[in-house]
């Protein structure tokens, strides 16, 4: 069994067909490689070969690069890297030259490839490499290059040929955001060449109306000029100047993989098409082996489906939810009642009055028109997923529900009272979930007559964008009740974590003193756009006090004398209360208000900070060093994830750092907080804990985790106990 194989039917087209033993959807390894390079050899050696067509025996053609591969090329290092590069350059130039005359570019076999669905990284560079690409009429289908979202870039040879066939400009969404098409847009946007009922038919009549045709590749024919103009060209000159401009502003040269792009594709365009190929192996390789791109690979793709595909889920018998009742038809239950009904599975949504239940329901709707609206959605899909959502106020309606979900207001006795009333309504074996975000699971359990049948499961707002759950076991919470989560999470096609109970089990616990850090500093007269900046030129999507304006002060206000009722005398975080009770008392509220550390135009857009913030907290004349602002950020998450894991609140660092970046954007580029431990090391992580515990105080204290992984030379990834990938 092997990944490709070719059969020659009776007009003389050799169809090869990728399927890759055991795997739902094809990646490439380097033995598939290897195969298709014999087969190529051998169809272009046949005289009985007209010309080839290459398909997918699977509903898709193929996922991507074998991550898995990629991750262990590095171990040859540098070189063995650029080797194993430049070895997927030589069988695409052969595919794309086709047995050509190397001099007058006549003859060669005509190549194409039929796309039953999905073709995605090298799933999309290999067809590129062919003379036409068929896709089928398949709106599920995906088609691009999202190698950059993994903090790598499309390696072989689709940066230089999509450059080449599309100019920089068009070829920018595709290669720099990874953009991903349907077929159609696929086609209008110039990826593909057509989209048809049959593919492989398609193909199979193209290549034999195309023998001895004219195959050559504009790039590869005389007087080639790249559409938008080259880099020293008048027009091309605009496009590669402000495209260094764009890619800097976004990323402010956090993430390597965008600034090496960017070469690869303005240094490729200078030169001719081979050494191009060259060019971008080099900066492949060079991304290659910044400790960003595994760390990004590991959790960002490795670590995310290992997850998603129920890594931490106990023993028990398939949990799949079929009818959810949900109480609580607020800002959260609207939401978990879409996302369920969207997965399929029958809602009963509940609210104390019939009005507040419709509204919630009709949150369903809202989002549903405007999905129809992007033409992302129909009429029909609208009403099925509607019908699957019954409103009302009559908790006899959660008969025959397998999982409850609860989102009533966050009071304990409210949660306790409708704890009991759907206990007496729903099925005995039933699972009960609560979507606090502050209150223990534990003590919130004790209302529950079956507390081995009660968890956590909480979602982050706006539930129907944000991929990550907590899911949250209490003292008693049972293993069947974990896998029931768990299972649910999947349905919904989120990633779950799964943490003990603890104060703010795991996301919030990271986030809000990141938040506070930076309102401290506001306190201390660090200046507000040295904060905002250096937590984003560390890689962070919001700086603390846009982030808090986003969440908004009031809410912040409620944690803190929630926090400080439960610490008393301990309360370390006065000096941050001073600033949020302040902007309170002006009614500034954040975004929701219009007001907040930012000022707000009528349509709410963001605009500079509130001017009485340096009046109120005027700037220090002596502005920190950038650095120990970045320090103070970005440890002052990671020590509480170190933290957690210590406390055992956390059991897996996966979990921790695919939660933080999901969860609330700790720096992607990282991936995740115990990657970028990992990345400084443990004795210098020591060495700046140290610092900042003397000059700033104890919240920086150095765990005795990071001094005995310091001590033994240990780091998280590859420790012994952890179980990393
Ligand atoms: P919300 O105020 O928007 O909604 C609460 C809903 O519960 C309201 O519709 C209310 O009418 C209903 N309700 C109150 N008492 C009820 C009762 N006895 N029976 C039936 N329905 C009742 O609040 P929300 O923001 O949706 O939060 C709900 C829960 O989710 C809280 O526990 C909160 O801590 C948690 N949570 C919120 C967020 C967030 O960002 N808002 C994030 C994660 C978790």
């Amino acid at each position: 069994m092997t990944d490709f194989t070719m059969q020659k039917d009776a007009d003389g087209v050799a169809i090869i067909t990728w399927d890759v033993p055991g795997k739902s959807m094809n990646v490439l390894s380097l033995d598939g490689a290897a195969t298709l390079n014999g087969l190529i050899d051998d169809a272009l050696a046949d005289a009985s070969v007209k010309g080839v067509v290459i398909t997918s025996g699977k509903k898709d053609f193929a996922g991507g690069m074998d991550l898995n591969v990629i991750a262990g090329m590095k171990a040859g290092g540098a070189q063995g890297v650029f080797d194993g590069v430049m070895t997927l350059h030589h069988l695409l130039r052969k595919i794309e030259l086709a047995g050509m005359d190397p001099k007058t570019k006549k003859g060669g076999k005509p190549v194409a490839t039929a796309l039953p669905g999905t073709a995605l990284g090298i799933g999309l560079e290999l067809p590129l490499a062919t003379h036409r690409i068929f896709a089928a009429d398949n709106p599920k289908a995906k088609i691009g290059l999202p190698e950059i979202m993994v903090g790598i870039f499309p390696g072989a040879g689709g940066t230089t040929r999509l450059t080449r066939k599309l100019g920089a400009m068009m070829a920018a969404p595709f290669l720099l955001e990874g953009k991903l098409s349907d077929p159609s847009k696929a086609k209008s946007g110039g990826l593909i060449d057509e989209v048809v009922a049959d593919p492989v038919e398609a193909a199979r009549a193209w290549v034999l109306q195309a023998t001895g045709a004219d195959l050559v590749k504009p790039w590869d024919a005389k007087g080639y000029k790249m559409p938008g103009g080259e880099p020293y060209h008048p027009a091309g000159f605009m496009t590669f100047v402000g495209a260094s401009a764009m890619v800097h502003g976004k990323t402010l040269g956090v993430y390597p993989a965008a600034k090496a792009l960017l070469s690869a594709v303005y240094e490729g365009a200078l030169v001719p098409f081979d050494t191009a190929l060259k060019i971008e192996a080099r900066w492949f390789t060079n991304v290659l082996m910044n400790p960003s791109s595994s760390a990004m690979i590991r959790s960002l793709f490795i670590n995310k489906e290992a997850l998603e595909k129920g890594a931490n889920r106990p023993e028990a018998p398939d949990q799949t939810v079929k009818k959810v009742g949900i109480l609580g038809a607020g800002m959260m239950g609207a939401g978990i009642a879409y996302v369920s009904a969207m997965a399929g599975i029958e809602v009963v949504l509940i609210d104390a009055a019939q009005d507040a239940a419709e509204r919630g329901k009709a949150y369903s709707t809202a989002l549903l028109d405007k999905a129809i609206s992007r033409r992302k959605s129909t009429e029909e899909k609208k009403a099925e997923v509607l019908a699957r959502i019954t409103p009302t106020t009559d908790y006899a309606a959660l008969a025959g529900c397998d999982l409850v979900v609860e989102a009533v207001f966050e009071d304990p006795a409210v949660k306790a009272d409708v704890t009991k009333r759907a206990e007496a309504a729903m099925p005995e074996d039933a699972i009960f979930a609560t979507n606090t975000s502050t209150l223990p699971i534990s003590g919130l359990a004790k209302a529950s007559s079956r507390p081995a049948q009660y968890i956590g499961i909480h979602f982050f707002s706006p539930v129907d964008k944000m991929m990550l759950v907590e899911i949250i076991k209490g003292k008693e919470t049972g293993p069947r009740a974990v896998a029931k989560a768990l299972d649910f999470v999947r349905q919904i096609r989120k990633t779950p974590i799964v943490v003990n109970d603890a104060r703010f089990f795991y996301a919030n616990r990271c986030i809000i003193p990141y938040i506070n850090e930076g309102i401290r500093m506001v306190a201390e007269g660090v200046s507000p756009t040295l904060i905002e900046n250096a937590a984003k030129m560390m890689g962070m999507p919001l700086g603390p006090l846009q982030l808090v304006d986003e969440i908004s002060i009031d809410l912040g206000i409620k944690i803190a004398k929630a926090t400080k009722a439960a610490m008393g005398d301990a309360y370390p975080d006065a000096a941050v209360d001073a600033v949020i009770f302040k902007l309170a008392e002006q009614g500034r509220m954040g975004r929701k208000s219009k007001s907040g550390f930012y000022d707000y135009d009528e349509a709410g857009k963001r605009q500079g900070f509130w001017s009485g913030l340096s009046t109120e907290w005027p700037e220090a004349e002596t502005q920190p060093e950038l650095t120990d602002i970045q320090h103070r950020l970005m440890f002052i998450q990671s020590l509480e994830a170190v933290r957690a894991l210590e406390e055992g609140v956390l059991e897996d660092i996966r979990e921790g750092d695919v939660g933080a970046i999901l969860g609330w954007g700790f720096a992607p580029w990282t991936g995740g907080p115990f990657g970028w431990l990992d990345m400084l090391g443990a004795p210098r992580s020591v060495a700046i804990t140290e610092d900042l515990t003397a000059r700033f105080g104890d919240r920086f204290a150095t765990p005795q985790m990071l001094r005995d992984m310091a001590a033994k030379g240990a780091s998280f990834y590859p420790g012994a106990g952890s179980k990393a990938a």
